[in-house]
């Protein structure tokens, strides 16, 4: 591997200063609200390995436009199927689940 140069250091860490400040588009009270429905859903039905019930919640709580940059960063922080979204997402929320 090679070594980074001082203007690849200084990128990455600007990038990595930008995700620590990037605020989320869901609010606090939105995403309780999601992963309570969650956590509802999958104690019925177990996880099929996809957004299924992330997806019915954005529907029926956020306008249209905004689901699918909502998803996008669902995905960037590691949630790919619904039961990801409680263990993975808005961690910075610090939201209790159980
Ligand atoms: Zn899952």
């Amino acid at each position: 591997m090679s070594e980074l140069s001082k203007e690849e250091k200084k990128a990455l860490l600007k990038k990595w200063k930008a995700a620590q400040n990037k605020k989320y588009i869901l609010s606090k009270t939105k995403v309780r609200s999601l992963f309570r429905y969650l956590e509802v859903q999958l104690l019925k039905t177990a996880c099929d390995n996809t957004l299924h019930f992330t997806e019915q919640w954005l529907e029926n709580n956020l306008p249209p436009e905004k689901i699918e940059s909502v998803i996008a960063e669902i995905h960037e922080m590691g949630g790919y199927c619904d039961c990801e979204v409680l263990l993975n997402c808005y961690e910075k929320y610090d939201i209790e689940t159980c």
